[in-house]
């Protein structure tokens, strides 16, 4: 036996079922054509008779018996069928191949709860004449073997007077059922159920009681079934293994219409479900039992039973062994790729456009989150899985159960990327958020003053931003998916947050050092240069500096030194004192006391650098050597006579200013007679000082030793050229005034 392979996954049994122009199901809906071929008009029938989505809850049933015995007859009066009969006058073959009708009577139950069940579909099946006109038995055996595969009830039409007659042709058909199931339960031992084979004898007149009809019957069929030879294995099995029984017996429909119809009636209300026993003889007979018991349905769901039946039919009309199993396999597999494309369009239609709303999002650079994703997702999950099971769950179990996994693994594939998506976004645009908030809430005090509190601002963007964050995610979740958790995401946001605060805060004690350095460059412009003004006052002394004593010209750079590092010691209190408020960490507070001091003092040597243009310095010398020259002890102005010694006070105090040029071209404390301690001041580099906290400062002297230049050099005001070239012009500066006091003596006298 060949591997059945009829149902393929390609599609191509489903090719000719949409291929149906609009038909005419006035007759019902032809299966099998004259010429053994399966037509493709069932999915259309079941679907207009409202059978598709019945899912079990349809019987089928099939009708046998000699050509002419009246079965399409008793089917139209049973079911309202309009199976096509043989008219009285003609007398010949009507059916041809298989039909099938759905029952067309009425379902209500009557006053004892009897009544017929729904969606009943009747397949009427060709007589057996051939056999008499002496062709093959290849129909009569594959429609009995189809009839078997897929019918719950299998009428079984035979005269009263044929009963008996061993020899007739409805025994033979009966041998011919035995065997083609005989065969079917060899091949498929475990998944064959039983059939009802429901004998209905026809003009019975009633000299014999049904009973002993039944008995011919049965003694018949056992001689049938024991004169068969049996597979291996199967040796000893009883008919009853196989069948149940049923028999009724119908008056003449000519002779006794009005009987035959009620008769007709009363059997149609056994067409009902039930939970009868079977006898041990396969006997469901007496009185009015229903015939519909579960254990006769082939379970196969409505919508697939087209599909099914055309796999069964090509396997049996290739003379290939039936395998029922894996036709139902075949079948839940295909039924379920069809189920999980139908449920997944809905979900295609709500999920799909979220997709591309992120990933446009995402590729233009601007992540969104989506609000309500959690919900959208939950609802559109739940809904494509529960259609599913509701369709898909009536088919093969182990088929459904696969296919299921396969459905979730790849809605939930596509919802988990969402959902990761949409905390990506929620994450970006929260960071974002948070530093732009941070910036802004700067801003706005800075703008009323700089009296913010930093720390202030970032913790409560901070919380407001983490709350934010997990409402986001929460509302992102899908509850009872193990997959959507959020926790490592919140993890990641709230230390990607204490970055972006840290980074915040570094920007913060720079703008924070910058405000320092100003406020240290303008206080030293004023204190510097009130020293160096100083000078301009030749009175202030040329003497050494004592305690108590007034400021001398000697001791410059030591006040200037001394200013300079008060103002900047106040600077750094005030600076320690913000940073820690914003809690920077000692060590970012240490590299920021440590620039805010070479920052300062680059500050200063700008000042001095500005007091030392030769312009200022050539002034301030010669007011200060005016001071000495045109001023008395007293601080009175001279009125030069002739007698002064002009000359005398001029060369002094010429020689005095001019001790200042080499007192100012160096930066030396008095004290020490030693340039300032400033690499001592400054300090050593904190050790976690960055590359780019050194990247704006200029090197300074002494401090940086590997710059080659030396503390010495970094205190050199003046140049020796220049000193030079000062004290040339300052002379002559100073013999201008001498000239000119000279002047002022003799043009006194003659005045
Ligand atoms: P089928 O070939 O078995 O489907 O038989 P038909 O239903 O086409 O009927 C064949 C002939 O038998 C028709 O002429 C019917 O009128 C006739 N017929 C139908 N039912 C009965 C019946 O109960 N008793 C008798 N005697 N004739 C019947
Ligand atoms: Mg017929």
């Amino acid at each position: 036996p060949t591997a059945p392979s009829v149902l393929t996954m390609n599609g191509s049994v489903n090719s000719h079922f949409a291929s149906g122009e609009d038909q005419n199901f006035e007759h019902g809906v032809q299966i099998i054509d004259e010429d053994k071929h399966f037509n493709g008009y069932m999915p259309q029938y079941l679907q207009a008779e409202g059978i598709t989505k019945a899912g079990f809850n349809y019987h089928l049933i099939s009708v046998f018996g000699s050509q002419s015995t009246g079965k399409s007859t008793l089917l139209n009066y049973l079911f309202g069928t309009e199976f096509g009969v043989m008219s009285e006058q003609e007398r010949r073959q009507t059916t041809k191949g298989i039909w099938m009708s759905k029952n067309k009577k009425a379902t209500v139950k009557d006053a004892q709860g009897k009544g017929m069940a729904e969606n009943i579909l009747v397949m009427d099946v060709e007589g057996t004449d051939g056999r008499e006109r002496g062709e093959d038995q290849d129909f009569e055996r594959k429609s009995a073997l189809f009839a078997l595969a897929t019918s719950e009830v299998l009428i079984v039409n035979i005269w009263e007077h044929q009963v008996g007659l061993y020899q007739g042709a409805n025994m033979g058909l009966l041998k011919t059922v035995f065997e083609v199931d005989l065969q079917l339960f060899l091949k498929n031992s475990k998944n064959v159920t039983k059939s009802l084979l429901f004998f209905v004898i026809r003009d019975h007149l009633g000299h014999t009681p049904l009973a002993n009809l039944k008995n011919t019957l049965m003694q018949d069929l056992e001689r049938i079934w024991s004169s068969l030879s049996k597979p291996p294995g199967l040796e000893k099995s009883k008919i009853g293994d196989y069948f149940d029984f049923a028999f009724v017996a119908l008056p003449h429909k000519i002779l006794q219409p009005e009987k035959f119809e009620q008769e007709v009636a009363r059997l149609g209300t056994r067409f009902r479900e039930g939970y009868v026993d079977p006898r041990k003889d396969g006997l469901v007979d007496e009185a009015d039992n229903p015939i519909f018991l579960p254990q006769y349905h082939r379970r196969i769901p409505a919508d697939g039973f087209p599909m099914y039946a055309e796999g069964v039919w090509e396997q049996i009309d290739s003379n290939k062994d039936l395998d029922l199993p894996t036709q139902q396999e075949l079948l839940a597999q295909f039924r379920c790729d069809e189920i999980s494309k139908e449920v997944l369009v809905p979900f295609d239609e709500t999920i799909t456009p979220l997709e591309e709303r992120q990933s446009n999002a995402v590729s233009a650079g601007s992540p969104i989150v989506i609000a309500e994703l959690g919900k959208t997702m939950a609802s559109a999950r739940q809904t494509v899985l529960k259609s599913f099971e509701e369709e898909a769950s009536r088919y093969h179990k182990g088929v459904f159960k696969r296919k299921q996994t396969e459905l979730e693994s790849k809605i939930d594939g596509r919802l988990k990327a969402l959902f990761q998506g949409q905390l990506t976004a929620a994450h970006k645009s929260g960071i974002n958020d948070f530093s732009e908030a941070v910036t802004s809430a700067v801003k706005a005090g800075q703008k009323k003053g700089g009296n913010y509190d930093f720390y202030k601002i970032v913790q409560s963007e901070k919380q407001k931003s983490i709350k934010r964050f997990e409402s986001e995610a929460q509302s992102s979740l899908i509850s009872g998916t193990p997959w959507s958790d959020y926790k490592s995401q919140l993890n990641l946001y709230q230390k990607e947050i204490d970055e972006v605060s840290g980074r915040l805060r570094k920007e913060e004690m720079r703008r924070l050092a910058t405000r320092s350095e100003r406020w240290v460059r303008s206080r030293l412009g004023e204190s510097i240069g009130t020293e160096f003004n100083k000078l301009g006052s030749g009175r202030a002394g040329s003497g050494a500096p004592e305690e108590g004593e007034k400021p001398t010209e000697k001791d410059i750079w030591d006040r200037i030194w001394s200013a300079f590092t008060e103002t900047v010691a106040h600077a750094e209190t005030r600076f320690t004192d913000r940073a820690r408020s914003f809690d920077a960490s000692p060590d970012e507070v240490e590299v920021g006391l440590w620039r805010l001091r070479r920052k300062s003092w680059a500050a200063l040597r700008d000042k001095i650098d500005e007091e030392m243009m030769e312009g200022n310095l050539l002034l301030k010398l010669r007011e200060n050597f005016e001071d000495k020259f045109r001023y008395d002890e007293e601080g009175v102005p001279r009125i030069w006579r002739p007698t002064d010694d002009i000359e005398g006070l001029y060369t002094k105090a010429r020689e005095s200013t001019l001790e200042l040029i080499p007192l100012l071209s160096r930066f030396r404390l008095a004290r020490t007679s030693a340039p300032p301690p400033l690499d001592a001041w400054i300090g050593t580099p904190p050790e976690t000082v960055t590359a780019a906290d050194e990247e704006d400062l200029p090197p300074i002297g002494g401090v940086d030793e590997d710059e080659g230049k030396s503390l010495e050099e970094e205190m050199t005001v003046l140049t020796d050229s220049k000193r030079q070239d000062l004290s040339t012009r300052f002379k002559k500066t100073a013999d201008g005034v001498y000239v000119e006091a000279k002047r002022s003596a003799i043009g006194g006298v003659t005045q």
